[in-house]
């Protein structure tokens, strides 16, 4: 037995990507902690820790497959490497000869190294990058861009400082991301209150001063109602709104109507409470966090839902304040410089996109698009066809609504790759599966972190894989050699990060020490009055410029949402702490601390169908497409709602641990890829009515 060493790496069973030590033995990783040197203070959550199990576990693909069956019967030919990567890479030339570059999509998951896909992409000349994003933070993202008119990541959530953390559309205590746990029950230990508005008593409800259950879709109403309180009390900060924002008078106007009272009557919260919301609210200013959501492709609303978020936060001058949402810097800010971009290995490429993005919509980010709008490419071949596909890490099948219809768009696809470390419904759909190494077993890209204290990060490579699995750079530039990409064509990981660490002042020995490079020795605070806008106005806007200039109202009236028909519930889903949507729940550790979704039906509810807590219930949509779950009765979620936790209802043979278990949310939503929020981009996944009925 050899002695324990230390790698300092980067967890990937989220998305989060947390600094991580991995202890490693006799070449194989035996305990994964939080780096000690990190805001972590040496805790993990329990799927980070749980990355050992998936490493060793022999229910994922362990080698390179191409299919030789149909789409989805699960018959592969086993090839190795460099067969399945000219398997790929002929495939691609193909498919570019004859419809383009341009007809090549890519999407990830986003993240901090996406820099080596984009150059990828680039380098073959499509413009088609994507991440998941249109089914998760899109709207949240366009929100900050059209307030502040920069992205959301671009201000803090400085939650250890803030004196009332509101939680609206982010579970931050199930929805895990370590670092922001800590810091918050640092902040609620040093005296800021907690707010939680959701549709059920979830885990940070339980810790909550206050606590709003509300009618599903009605977030909207609940923000208008704050905003009326704040402006009509005389509660917002007027210094501040004076100086810094753009529109203030027609945001009063607009909300005139939109009394406590009237929120009250929408939402089911009462409005005295609201207004005794807004005075704590603005007794805690300007250290005040309203968080505007993460995962918040829900309604037909939630653009303005994340909106109104930033809008409350300007009016308590919290945005650019220290226990509000600071600004963040990235290197240069510190007087550094930043990573050599490896996308600058290749000019952008002039095609417009395939999703429209930036010319259809040129309100939106153009950086990852919106990928559902890409694939109505592949069965419309307009404005042109797009006929290959490579999802990284990405699950579509899982992540988006109604995957038969999806299925069906993907019929059009000549070529569909996914890369992966574990089986998913897309990994089993498609040509070819490339199976990535886990986070333990492969090294990433360097990424640039920017923040209150910018800093560089690496992933290291723990041990070797246990199966025939490949690294990402290993893969794409494996790819880049075959596509003749030289620039990106990279022999070993050393060449490419100092490649990206030229002109830094950094080299990769900086990162033995804590596993990150700092760029600065402290946390700097820019004042509002040095940040310089980009917004039309250059200031705070209520109103959006560039958003008016497309055409849409970013005040648009309140919509009241439709009550689900007589004996149905309006379906709604959510995270847990020990699971990542589909990914993590055929993981053997993980599968037995939760094995299977449950129904929260409402007591009074459940009474009225006869259904027990505990009972075999059938959850069925409107176009009868149905699943199989127990029932959780209970008074914690709100009478119009039926929640699930998302991810369940496996159906692949090759995951015993998961199959048959619990129900899938994502299939219970018929249409689903046709309703989504034009003025954010999310698919809107909880405008959708189910039924119950007790097996
Ligand atoms: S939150 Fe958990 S799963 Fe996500 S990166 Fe951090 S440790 Fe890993």
């Amino acid at each position: 037995m050899t002695a324990t060493k230390s790698v300092f790496s980067v967890c990937g069973m989220c998305t989060v990507r947390c600094p991580i030590q991995v202890d490693v033995q006799d070449g194989k990783a035996v305990r994964v902690q939080g780096n000690e040197f990190s805001p972590l203070k040496k805790g993990l959550c329990a799927r980070g820790a749980a990355g050992i199990a998936l490493e060793q576990d022999p229910e994922k693909p362990q080698t390179p497959l191409i299919r030789v069956g149909e789409r989805g019967e699960g018959k592969w030919r086993a090839v190795s490497w460099d067969e399945a990567l000219d398997y790929v890479a002929d495939k691609l030339k193909g498919i570019m000869a004859e419809h383009g570059p341009r007809s090549v999509l890519w999407s990830d998951r986003g993240g901090p190294f996406p820099d080596l896909h984009q150059a990828f992409m680039r380098g073959i000349g499509s413009p088609n990058y994507c991440n998941h994003d249109a089914s998760c933070a899109r709207n949240v993202q366009h929100g900050a861009q059209s307030v502040i008119g920069v992205g959301r990541k671009m201000v803090a959530y400085d939650l250890r400082n803030a004196k009332h953390i509101i939680l609206q559309t982010r579970n931050i205590m199930e929805a895990i991301n370590v670092a922001e746990v800590n810091a918050a029950l640092d902040g609620i230990a040093g005296g800021a209150k907690l707010t939680v508005i959701d549709i059920r008593g979830n885990v940070s409800a339980s810790k909550a001063d206050n606590f709003f259950l509300i009618r599903p879709g009605t977030d909207y109403g609940f923000n208008l109602g704050v905003i009326h309180a704040l402006i009509y009390e005389g509660l917002y900060n007027k210094e501040y709104v004076e100086q810094f924002v753009d529109g203030f008078e027609q945001l009063k106007e607009f909300v005139k109507p939109y009394t406590p009272e009237w929120a009250a009557a929408e939402t089911g919260a009462s409005a005295e409470a609201i207004v005794d919301l807004a005075r704590q609210l603005s007794a805690a200013a300007p250290s005040v966090v309203w968080h505007p959501g993460w995962m918040v492709a829900r309604y037909n609303d939630s653009f303005q839902v994340c909106r109104t978020a930033y809008i409350i936060n300007a009016l308590l001058g919290s945005i650019g304040a220290k226990g509000g949402l600071p600004f963040v810097n990235a290197a240069k800010e510190v007087g550094r410089k930043g990573l050599k971009k490896l996308a600058d290995l290749f000019p952008k490429p002039e095609e417009k996109r395939a999703d429209g993005v930036g010319w259809k919509y040129p309100q939106f980010d153009g950086g990852p698009g919106l990928v559902n709008l890409a694939y109505d490419a592949i069965v419309t071949g307009e404005p042109y066809p797009v006929k290959a596909y490579l999802c990284f890490r990405h699950d579509p099948l899982m992540a988006m609504p109604d995957p038969e219809a999806l299925k069906k768009k993907w019929a059009g696809l000549d070529l569909l790759v996914s890369i992966t470390f574990s089986w998913s419904d897309t990994a089993w759909n498609s040509d070819v599966v490339l199976p990535l190494s886990t986070y333990l077993a492969r090294e990433s890209i360097i990424a640039g972190k920017s923040g209150l204290k910018p800093q560089f990060f690496v992933r290291h490579r723990a041990q070797e894989p246990t199966f025939d699995s490949k690294a990402d750079w290993e893969i794409i530039c494996g790819l880049a050699k075959r596509l003749g990409l030289d620039p990106l064509a990279f022999e070993t990981i050393e060449d490419l990060w100092n490649y990206q660490l030229q002109e830094t002042g950094v080299s990769i020995e900086d990162f033995k020490a804590k596993g990150f490079v700092e760029l600065a020795d402290k946390p700097l605070y820019r004042p509002m009055s040095e940040i310089k806008l980009p917004t039309p106005s250059g200031k705070i806007e209520m109103l959006s410029g560039k958003w008016a200039k497309a055409g849409h109202d970013t005040l648009p009236p309140y919509v009241s949402p439709a009550r689900p028909p007589q004996g149905m519930f309006r379906i709604a889903f959510g995270r847990v702490g020990v699971h990542t949507q589909g990914h993590t729940v055929n993981n053997p550790l993980l599968a037995e601390q939760m094995p299977e979704n449950v129904a929260w039906i409402h007591t009074s509810r459940a009474a009225e169908m006869g259904i027990a807590d505990g009972d075999l219930v059938e959850v069925f949509s409107v176009r009868g497409e149905s699943g199989r779950i127990r029932a959780f009765v209970t008074d914690c979620v709100h009478p119009e709602a039926l929640f699930m936790v998302h991810g369940f209802g496996h159906k692949l043979p090759v995951e015993s641990r998961a199959i048959g278990k619990g129900a899938a949310d994502h299939e219970l939503m018929p249409g689903g890829l046709e309703s989504w929020d034009k003025g954010g981009g999310c698919l809107s996944m909880q405008e959708h009515f189910v039924g119950v009925r007790k097996i």
